[in-house]
């Protein structure tokens, strides 16, 4: 197959690799019905792998949570990730690791213990989750009705696909006028929102919720940032009357960084733009992401070998 075929992305799944539009999973699977699926996104960057390591990590504990334990090794996972992008050629992508249940063999109890579970795997065009645009004017956040699903129900750090939760609050957001929802738990205590986790600024102390959300890799690279910049962080719970009357706030997420907002529930901060903490925050992480902090480069030549 022609390289160029993948040029929109290239795919893995259960053992054969093929442009991203082929890739689908069977309707009968598990995973689809009862989004019995866990899943991992780490980015490329101009060329590297951002905390490769890391995102591995996070995806062999989501499995052992799931209790999955597909053919591939560690090595092979590896290998998959980079000639997914390789093959792709994209210099910045977004790259989605997932592990599916499959279905039940015929005779074979309706029971997840019974069914294999395979690895899918892709590359795709770079996604900003605030576009520069929104990046640049800061994101409009909401606190919606819609409680995050609790920790004791479905383990929110073993990243998952139960997203009736956060898309039943992004609705709330649309008719709120907002960009983005974030969801409290039932203790009125802020969790994460769609695809970020969140970070709330007052007097000059930088905190982000204990529980009820992922163990973000964009969070952890935040963490490590205060404490390079000498910034006072506390790992807390955070009730949402905190977050509305907060100085800044700003989401994060492997597609898009840090990514400031400049409103909460209709209230401006900052007089309406990103604030100045969070933007020093922002702005040494892309620095040191130019630096190659935590960086794997691709290897690209792996998409010749096999093609
Ligand atoms: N919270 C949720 C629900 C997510 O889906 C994500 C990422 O997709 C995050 C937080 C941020 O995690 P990370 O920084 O590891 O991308």
């Amino acid at each position: 197959m022609p390289l160029d075929a993948y040029a929109a992305g290239a795919a893995y799944v259960d053992g054969r690799y093929m442009p991203v539009a082929e890739a689908a999973i069977p309707v009968t699977h598990f995973g689809w019905r009862r989004s019995d699926v866990t899943y991992d996104v780490v980015g490329v960057w101009e060329g590297s792998f951002f905390r490769l390591d890391d995102h591995l990590t996070r995806f062999a504990a989501s499995r052992a949570k799931l209790r999955m334990t597909p053919d591939e090794s560690e090595a092979d996972l590896r290998a998959i990730l980079n000639r997914v992008v390789a093959l792709s050629g994209l210099r910045s992508a977004y790259v989605s690791m997932e592990c599916v249940r499959g279905a039940p063999a015929p005779g074979q109890p309706r029971h997840p213990a019974f069914v294999r579970p395979y690895v899918v795997a892709f590359a795709i065009p770079w996604i900003w989750l605030a576009p520069p645009e929104m990046m640049a004017r800061g994101m409009h956040l909401m606190t919606s009705q819609t409680l995050r699903i609790p920790p004791e129900s479905v383990e929110p750090r073993a990243k998952n696909f139960h997203w009736g939760d956060m898309t039943r609050a992004q609705f709330e957001a649309l008719e709120a006028e907002a960009d983005y929802a974030i969801l409290p738990d039932r203790e009125g205590n802020v969790t994460e929102g769609p695809g970020f986790n969140v970070f709330s600024i007052t007097g000059g102390v930088v905190s982000t919720p204990i529980r009820g959300g992922l163990d973000g890799i964009t969070r952890q690279s935040v963490m490590e940032l205060c404490e390079e910049l000498g910034l006072p962080l506390e790992v807390r719970a955070i009730p949402v009357a905190e977050l509305q009357a907060a100085d800044e706030i700003f989401a994060c997420t492997t597609a898009g960084g840090i990514m400031p907002a400049s409103r909460i529930d209709g209230r401006r901060m900052n007089n309406d733009r990103p604030g100045p903490i969070s933007m020093r925050l922002h702005d040494r992480f892309w620095e040191k992401r130019a630096e190659g902090w935590r960086a794997t480069p691709v290897d690209y030549a792996a998409a010749t070998e096999m093609a």
